[in-house]
């Protein structure tokens, strides 16, 4: 068990930690909490992702897929084709090999638990190529922070 702490969004023994350890401008104040790394027949890592106001997660793709629950806060998502805004309790789900990136864009943060593989593919960017054609969807263009 792992108990939260006195401190909200925080718990015993978890580092925040950097939101990708290979650094880099394509995201925006987010830290990672890892809740939980399974093995086995349960393999899969729980982590908890937090962005300050106006922060956002790097704009990516790949083969494996998240499930979300939006924890704290509120913001936006943009999945795919679509951006919704997204609230405390709400659940997402990021398919396979598809555009997706978070946005706290509500004034206050967004914090939220995701639970990924534990055997997973990394992440891929868009080409130039890729944000030629993302830009020719409505308001995505507008959205995206690269
Ligand atoms: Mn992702």
């Amino acid at each position: 068990m792992i108990r939260h702490t006195s401190d909200k969004f925080r718990w015993h023994g978890v580092d925040v930690l950097p939101y990708k350890e290979d650094g880099g401008t394509h995201f925006k104040s987010i830290s990672r909490q890892t809740l939980f790394q399974g093995s086995n027949d349960l393999p899969v890592e729980m982590r908890y992702f937090e962005m300050a106001k106006d922060g956002h997660s790097t704009l990516e793709r790949h083969q494996h897929q998240h499930a979300v629950m939006i924890i704290r806060g509120s913001g936006q998502v943009f999945v795919g084709e679509t951006i919704t805004p997204i609230n405390t309790h709400d659940v997402v789900h990021i398919p396979a090999f598809t555009w997706h990136q978070f946005r706290a864009t509500n004034g206050e943060e967004l914090g939220f638990l995701c639970v990924v593989s534990m055997d997973r593919d990394k992440p891929q960017r868009p080409t130039p190529e890729n944000l030629t054609e993302l830009n020719q969807i409505p308001k995505v263009g507008e959205f995206i922070r690269v």
